[in-house]
This record gives C-alpha cells, sequence and structure tokens, in this order.
C-alpha cells in the first residue's frame, strides 16, 4: 500500500519509480519513507530524486520545526538532515525529533557542510545516526541511506531480541552473569541483579556476589566455584540469597568456565534462577500431603488418632513388647447411655460431649500410650510395656474417676460413666483384631455388671458372647416364627378368691433352649431395638386375647402390659395403644398399663402429659415395681394412678425381714391415703398373704395362687367355680 493523496497535499513528494527489491520497503510492503529537510529548494530537490531514484519514498521539509511536524505525522523510516536550517538548527531539530515516538530508533543521518572534526562532534552528540558531507553525491547517497535503515533495523531487531530474552528470562525467574576473571567484574542481567538483590548500576565484584550468599551456604559456593575454575567440572548448586533486608531466595545456579586457548580461566558465565516460588510450591504441596495425612490417621471431631492409626500403633506396640517380652494392654471404652444424649439434646451436645470425654480421657494417657477414638462413643487406650493387670485397672480406674464430675455441655449438666473391657497381649491373643474382640466382650460384661465399672477379659466370657451373639439373631426371627408367647398371670381378690385380672408376661419358645423368661431376652431386645416391634405384638396380641375370653363368656376383667421405657413416650404410645384397642375391639377400661416409677422420674412432665392422656382415654394405670424408685408424693399426686403394685421385692422377705414388712406396710397406707387401689405381686405363701391382708392389702398376684399360665391352662383355671360360689 501506498502512502495516500494525504501526503501529497501535505507537501510531500510521492515516486512510484525504481522500486527495487524489499530493502527499499518496510515490513508491511510500503516504501521507506525518508524524511528529506533542508531550507535549500534546489539541494533539496537533488536529494529527493536521488533518493527516489532509488527507490524510496519522500517527503520534504524546509525548517526544523516543519520538520518536527512531519516526522509526528510520517513516522518517516529514516531523515536526512540539514544542520544548518533556519530557526531550530540541525541539531537541535536531531535532539527534538529523537525524543518523538518512534523517534529514538529512527536513523537520523546529518548533512554537513564540511568532515570538520568538531561539527562530526556534534552531529553524533545531537543523536545522529551517522554523517554526509556536502556535496552530497547523489549516486552514493542512495547507498547510503538503504544502508543505514538496514543497520538500523538490525538494531532494532536486536533490541527486540534482547528484550524478548530478558522478558522470557523474568518469567522464568533466570538471570545471567558473566564474572571476568581479569577485573573481578560481575555483569549482571537485570534479573541477575533482581533476584541477588543490588541496586542496578552497582559495581559487583565476586566478593559482594558472596556476601549475598546466605552465610551458611557461602563457603560451599566459593568452594564449587574455585573447584570449577580448576578442574573440568561445571558449577551447579541450589543455594540461598540473603537479602541485607532479611530476605532469603532460593536459586539454583548453574555457571561455566571459559578458558583461553592454553586452558587457563579468563570467564565464568553462569545463570540464576529463582526458584523460591516452585520451593514454596513444593513446601505446600508436602504441607497438603501432611494434612491429608492427618486426615486420613484422626477422628475430624476429636482429633484423637482414628481405628487406622490405632492400628499401626498396636502392630508396633506388639513388635517391641516382643523383643522387650512386655505386655501390651487395650482397653476398649464405650460411654454408658450416651445414645440417650445425643437422641434427647441432639448431635451437637453429643458431639461436644463426646469432645470434652476425650479431653479427660488424654489426661488419663502417658506419653506412650495412644488413646484412639474407633467412633461413636467407642474409645480405646493402648497401654505399652505394662507388667500386666496391675498397670491396666490403674488406668482404668483412673479414667472412671476422671469422668465422674459433671460435663457442662451447651447450657446442660451432664454425667457420663463409661464401660471399660480389658484385654491383654499376649495371654489374650496376638492380633489386634483377637485382643479387640477379647476387649469388646469384657466391655459387655462391664454393662452387665451395672455399667460404670471395668472387667478383664475371661476365656469364660466368650461362650457367654457368643451365646449372646446366637441370641441376638435368633431373637430377629422369633417374632416372625411365632415363637413368642404370653403368658397370663391371674391377680386375685385375697378375700373371696374371685379373678380381678391378670397380667401378660412375654415367654420365648426357643427352638433350642427351651422356654426363655423374659430377663433373658428383653435386655437383648432393648439392646438391638426389637423392644418396639415386640412390645406391638404383646399389646395386640393381649388385647385380642382378652376380647376373646369376654366373648367366650368369661367374667370381664383389665389385662395389665408392662410398658418399656422406650414405648414411653406419648405420641408413640398412644397411637400403639388406641391401634391394639381398636384392633382387637377391646374397651379401653380393660387395658391397664403398668409403669415403673423409673420410667415416670426420668421425666415427669412427659410422664404426666402422657398418663393424663391415657386415663382419658379411660385406661387404668399401675406403677409397678414400687417402692424401688424415688417418687415423691407431690408427684404421685399429679399423676392419675388407678393403683401400685408393691414390688416382689418387699413381699418375699415380708415375715422375716422388718425393714420390708415396714415398706410393704407404708406402700398400703400411702396407697389408701391417696386413694389409689393396692395389690401386692409375688405372694408366695400364706404368711405373706395374712400380713398383707391385716394390713389392709385385698388384691394380690403371686405363686401362692397361681403362676404365670399358657391361655388354655388360664382358661381352665377361670372355668372352675371361684371359691365364693364354691363356697
Ligand atoms: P414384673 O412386671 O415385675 O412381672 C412380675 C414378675 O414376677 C414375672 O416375672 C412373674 O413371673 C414374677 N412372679 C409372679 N409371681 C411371683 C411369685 O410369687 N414369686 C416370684 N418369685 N416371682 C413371681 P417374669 O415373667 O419373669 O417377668 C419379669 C419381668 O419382665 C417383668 O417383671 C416385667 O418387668 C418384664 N416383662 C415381662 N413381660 C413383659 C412384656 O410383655 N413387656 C415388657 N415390657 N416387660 C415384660
Ligand atoms: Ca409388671
Ligand atoms: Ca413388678
Amino acid at each position: 500500500m501506498f502512502r495516500d493523496d494525504k501526503m501529497i497535499e501535505a507537501g510531500g513528494v510521492l515516486s512510484l519509480q525504481a522500486l527495487e527489491g524489499v530493502d527499499m520497503s518496510n515490513h508491511e510492503g510500503q516504501l521507506n519513507l525518508i524524511l528529506v529537510v533542508d531550507d535549500d529548494e534546489l539541494v533539496r530537490r537533488m536529494m529527493c530524486d536521488a533518493l527516489v531514484a532509488a527507490g524510496f519514498a519522500v517527503v520534504e521539509a524546509a525548517s526544523g520545526e516543519a520538520a518536527v511536524d512531519q516526522f509526528r505525522e510520517r513516522e518517516p523510516a529514516g531523515v536526512l538532515l540539514d544542520v544548518h536550517l533556519p530557526g531550530i538548527d540541525g541539531f537541535a531539530t536531531c535532539r527534538e525529533l529523537r525524543k518523538l515516538p518512534g523517534g529514538d530508533l529512527t536513523p537520523i543521518l546529518m548533512v554537513t557542510v564540511t568532515a570538520d572534526p568538531e561539527l562530526i562532534h556534534l552531529t553524533f552528540e545531537s543523536g545522529a545516526t551517522d554523517f554526509i558531507a556536502k556535496p552530497v553525491d547523489p549516486t552514493i547517497l542512495g547507498y547510503r541511506v538503504r544502508y543505514m535503515l538496514r543497520a538500523a533495523r538490525v538494531a532494532q531487531e536486536l533490541r527486540r531480541n534482547q528484550e524478548r530474552l530478558l522478558l522470557s528470562q523474568q518469567i522464568a525467574g533466570l538471570g545471567y552473569w558473566e564474572w571476568d576473571l581479569q577485573s573481578d567484574q560481575l555483569t549482571l542481567s537485570p534479573e541477575a541483579q533482581i533476584v541477588f538483590g543490588f541496586p542496578a548500576e552497582e559495581a559487583v565484584d565476586y566478593r559482594s556476589y558472596l556476601t549475598r550468599v546466605h552465610p551458611e551456604e557461602r563457603q560451599v559456593v566459593d568452594l564449587a566455584l574455585k573447584e570449577s575454575l580448576d578442574g573440568p567440572q561445571d558449577f551447579n548448586l541450589e543455594h540461598r540469597i540473603l537479602w541485607p533486608d532479611g530476605q532469603v531466595r532460593h536459586v539454583h545456579a548453574q555457571a561455566r568456565v571459559v578458558r583461553d586457548s592454553e586452558g587457563k580461566a579468563i570467564r565464568v558465565n553462569g545463570t540464576l534462577h529463582d526458584v523460591s516460588d516452585r520451593l514454596q510450591t513444593e513446601a505446600r504441596l508436602v504441607e497438603n500431603q501432611a494434612h491429608l495425612n492427618y486426615l486420613a490417621y484422626h477422628d475430624a471431631l476429636t482429633g484423637l488418632p482414628n481405628r487406622l492409626l490405632f492400628q499401626d500403633r498396636f502392630n508396633h506396640a506388639i513388635a517391641r513388647s516382643r523383643r522387650l517380652s512386655y505386655q501390651v494392654a487395650i482397653l476398649f471404652l464405650d460411654l454408658d447411655q450416651f445414645k440417650k444424649v445425643n437422641d434427647s439434646l441432639g448431635h451437637e451436645v453429643g458431639d461436644q460431649l463426646l469432645r470434652e470425654v476425650a479431653g479427660r480421657l488424654r489426661g488419663c494417657a502417658r506419653e506412650a500410650d495412644t488413646l484412639a477414638r474407633l467412633g461413636g462413643d467407642e474409645f480405646v487406650l493402648l497401654l505399652e510395656e505394662v507388667d500386666g493387670m496391675n498397670a491396666a485397672s490403674a488406668a482404668a480406674k483412673k479414667i472412671i474417676k476422671r469422668l465422674l464430675p459433671t460435663f457442662r455441655v451447651g447450657g446442660f449438666e451432664l454425667y457420663t460413666t463409661a464401660s471399660i473391657g480389658i484385654a491383654l497381649y499376649p495371654s489374650n491373643g496376638t492380633s489386634v483384631e483377637e485382643l479387640m474382640k477379647c476387649a469388646d466382650v469384657a466391655m459387655y460384661r462391664a454393662k452387665e455388671r451395672g455399667r460404670n465399672n471395668f472387667q478383664f477379659y475371661t476365656p469364660d466370657m466368650n461362650a457367654r458372647a457368643q451365646e449372646m451373639l446366637l441370641l441376638e439373631s435368633g431373637l430377629h426371627q422369633a417374632l416372625e416364627r411365632g415363637e413368642l408367647e404370653i403368658y397370663y398371670q391371674p391377680q386375685l381378690e385375697m378375700e373371696s378368691g374371685e379373678f380381678i385380672g391378670t397380667e401378660a408376661l412375654l415367654r420365648w419358645n426357643h427352638p433350642t433352649r427351651g422356654l426363655l423368661l423374659p430377663a433373658e431376652f428383653l435386655p437383648l431386645a432393648e439392646e438391638t431395638g426389637l423392644i418396639l416391634a415386640m412390645s406391638d405384638w404383646v399389646l395386640h396380641t393381649a388385647c385380642r386375647q382378652n376380647r376373646i375370653w369376654q366373648e367366650a363368656g368369661y367374667p370381664p376383667m383389665p389385662v395389665a402390659i408392662n410398658i418399656t421405657p422406650r414405648m414411653f413416650q406419648q405420641a408413640l404410645l398412644l397411637r400403639m395403644v388406641s391401634r391394639a384397642l381398636s384392633a382387637s375391639g377391646l374397651e379401653a377400661r380393660y387395658l391397664e398399663l403398668e409403669v415403673t416409677e423409673s420410667m415416670i422420674m426420668d421425666n415427669v412432665e412427659a410422664a404426666i402429659q402422657t398418663m393424663t392422656e391415657l386415663s382419658r382415654m379411660g385406661i387404668s394405670l399401675a406403677i409397678d415395681d414400687f417402692g424401688t424408685g424415688y417418687s415423691s408424693l407431690s408427684c404421685l399426686r399429679r399423676l392419675p394412678i388407678n393403683k401400685l403394685k408393691i414390688d416382689r421385692i418387699f413381699v418375699g422377705d415380708l415375715t422375716n425381714n422388718k425393714n420390708d414388712a415396714a415398706i410393704a406396710a407404708s406402700v398400703i397406707a400411702l396407697a389408701e391415703s391417696m386413694n389409689f387401689g393396692v395389690i401386692a405381686e409375688g405372694v408366695e405363701n400364706e404368711g405373706q398373704r395374712c400380713f398383707l391382708q391385716e394390713r389392709g392389702c385385698r388384691q394380690a398376684q403371686g405363686f401362692f395362687f397361681a403362676r404365670p399360665l399358657p391361655v388354655a391352662q388360664v382358661e381352665k383355671l377361670f372355668r372352675r367355680p371361684s371359691p365364693v360360689d364354691r363356697g
């Protein structure tokens, strides 16, 4: 593309002649434009013609000021500038041009009258690229200008390359230096200067270079450099650089010695790679990895080691103890009734409690021990190098004691205890699995023994644990297989011998073990949650049986059903009871529910609500095992109670034990004063019957009158004429 008409309007001359090779045009294919500045029109004409003939495009100016304007507007590839100009002279014009955008790179050829050295000096002073003396030979002029442009282009290219190199070095954090051994001067690239923290333009010698190397590595760097001066090896080292302000950079330095023809070292060329960022990234990676490792081996809630880490530590511990013939103890710890906290106060409180417990347990472990959380409310303490049972029981006692004080969590005062099972290596097993199983079994024994205690594993525990396991799997199927049965124990009016009701008591016809009593399977059902389904079954079956008896013409009387703590929640219980009543068609007044004192005392307000609701439905309520709990009179007064059942432990020893006799008597008196009915259970002999009757208790239940019996046998009993009829 050629410059257009605008250029001609502006006083320029455009030539299309003599297009001669690429040299004449710039990289965009345009003719190279030369600005010709001379006040002498003739000379100017001559130079223009010569340039046009040589293949350039030209633009003219007759003064320095005009030249500046033209330059700004046309951005010529080169300038031909006369020294003598009206107004500002050639030197001043040259200086002005140099200041313009692009002016620093454009070649300027100064046209002087003579080749006077003073003038030549001034010419270069003012920033001209070259000079040419008048008279100018037109043929030479074209070559001179062409040469000048080419040189300028090479220079520009070089400069651009240097800039690129610098930039890429900057990006790569790569510095370059050269150490001249003769002068001991170090030349640093800007990037190297930055990495070393030297101010620009500061003269650097080897000594000052060394002062920037971190003191701890200075000697090594010095040695390595000297070595490569003497030997064939290149210098290659990672070291730190310490800035005067204390900042530290990490660099990878490489250098090569340059030798003369005789092999004498004359120069060292080196590069410097700033790897601080890379090291930082690597350090971060390592840190992240460490964090991930930490997470993999620790429990997030408490920060304690988890099962994995515990197993690892255990394996180390037994390896060590094999060598030193020590014992290793495992204390397996399960919090008592932690589920209650979680269920009633929420997981947040539960979590917080676990954290607090973990904190207290930590205080019980020695440096060498491992305390881990296995999950839920299970912890395990690994004691290394113990001398047997003493150390283990001491640790268990310490834990139980530490847990005693109440915990303050989320505004609640909580109390938690632990059941601990202990297993020893190698006497109880040699693998972590074996030992954990033993400790687990022992822990269950501790629970059975009333919780808040510890038990050492003994082999007979295993047999029992096995049995429990079998029982548990059997219990799951007992309902479906119809192995459950209800026995009914009649309740009587002692005076008349008249049957006044029955208590439904659950039995399990176990396929191999025969008839099982509730004590043998209810705790397990309670623990596994099966109790709810079983209780529902009892409710339905007992209600239907009672209804069947009524339809068969037996005298109508209530059936008493035992309620478990789990059932004793208003919504659940009301739903279960009303469904059982409507399914069986039994009237509510023929259903009696037996609630224990402790169930009421667990949450008095809720109990009052639930019981009031049940009572409103027409169901009667009995307090079971009365005398064993701690119910207060004020509390009893607020409950819609129909009947107190004197617990059979007081009845059993009534005639021998004054205390029991007093309790039984006072329960009877209490019931009378509060207008409750009262019934004694567990009456086994005539003496007990007499005592109770004398004190005003008229109703009873017990082996003396009838045992709990299967349906068919109860029916036989009912069919017999009552003692009154007989009389
Ligand atoms: P409980 O409610 O105190 O039931 C009375 C227990 O005393 C019954 O034991 C009964 O067989 C026993 N018993 C009755 N008369 C005498 C006597 O003269 N002497 C002696 N020594 N014992 C007598 P059982 O059937 O073994 O039941 C034990 C406990 O299991 C019951 O105590 C009750 O708390 C619970 N239970 C039984 N059936 C059920 C049920 O269907 N649901 C619930 N939740 N609990 C039940
Ligand atoms: Ca009962
Ligand atoms: Ca009872």
